[in-house]
């Protein structure tokens, strides 16, 4: 097997205490992800919910399970029971949605606004002018089910790292500007999730406070 202890060990040797590792296991198998578990990774990151069920009831249940894909509103029932974290929202469809869900179960759901940003068409998010709004419009301060942590971008997927670096510090300075204008007093607005295996160590010197890796840790995915 891939040796999944020592790449995990190598990324994390090159994150500072701050910035905390997703370790995004989707189409890898559990004996992968136990590798990880071994060596005290807790954070996992998924992107399909029938998957991520399979995987939540046969692993060790103090898995922080992030949900960091594409989420379906009509998906969102079956993961409310049990997810930390929905790293990707990007409509407030999908927000009211999860309020719904998580009412049901009693709970408050982590979530991330998630930013597009990149010049890729085909990546999801909200740009800033959509996030600005969703904002502004005030209905996220009555959603007493869901908890924003902060926001979650993907650079676009390019070799030019002047290009990602730019990215991310635009997602960076507008981190500053919505907490400052919307959770000054809200210690919990506090995570930028930016950086992937080609680009985290640029992310962390972008003010990520966690990076999702999987390729680097784990190898492949066989889809
Ligand atoms: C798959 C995925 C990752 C991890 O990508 P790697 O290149 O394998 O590190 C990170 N973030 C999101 C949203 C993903 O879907």
């Amino acid at each position: 097997m891939y040796d999944v202890k020592n790449n995990l060990r190598e990324v994390l040797a090159q994150l500072p205490d701050h910035v905390r590792l997703v370790a995004v296991s989707k189409f890898h198998p559990d004996e992968y992800i136990m590798a990880a578990y071994e060596e005290g990774q807790r954070i996992f990151g998924e992107s399909h919910e029938q998957e991520l069920k399979r995987k939540h009831e046969s692993l060790p249940k103090d898995i922080q399970w992030h949900f960091i894909g594409h989420l379906q509103t009509n998906k969102v029932k079956y993961i409310a029971p049990y997810i930390t974290m929905v790293e990707a929202v990007d409509s407030l469809k999908l927000l009211r949605e999860i309020e719904k869900q998580a009412a049901k179960y009693d709970r408050v759901i982590d979530v991330l606004l998630e930013l597009h940003i990149a010049e890729e068409e085909t990546k999801y998010g909200l740009t800033l002018e959509a996030c600005r709004e969703l904002l502004a419009g005030g209905e996220w301060r009555s959603l007493k089910h869901v908890r924003i942590c902060g926001l979650m971008m993907m650079a676009s997927f390019v070799d030019d790292t002047k290009q990602i670096r730019s990215e991310m510090m635009m997602a960076s300075d507008f981190f500053d500007e919505v907490k400052q204008q919307y959770f000054a007093d809200d210690p919990a607005f506090c995570e930028r999730s930016w950086g992937m295996s080609h680009d985290f160590p640029i992310a962390v010197s972008c003010h990520s406070t966690m990076v999702r890796v999987g390729t680097t840790i784990f190898g492949p995915r066989v889809y």
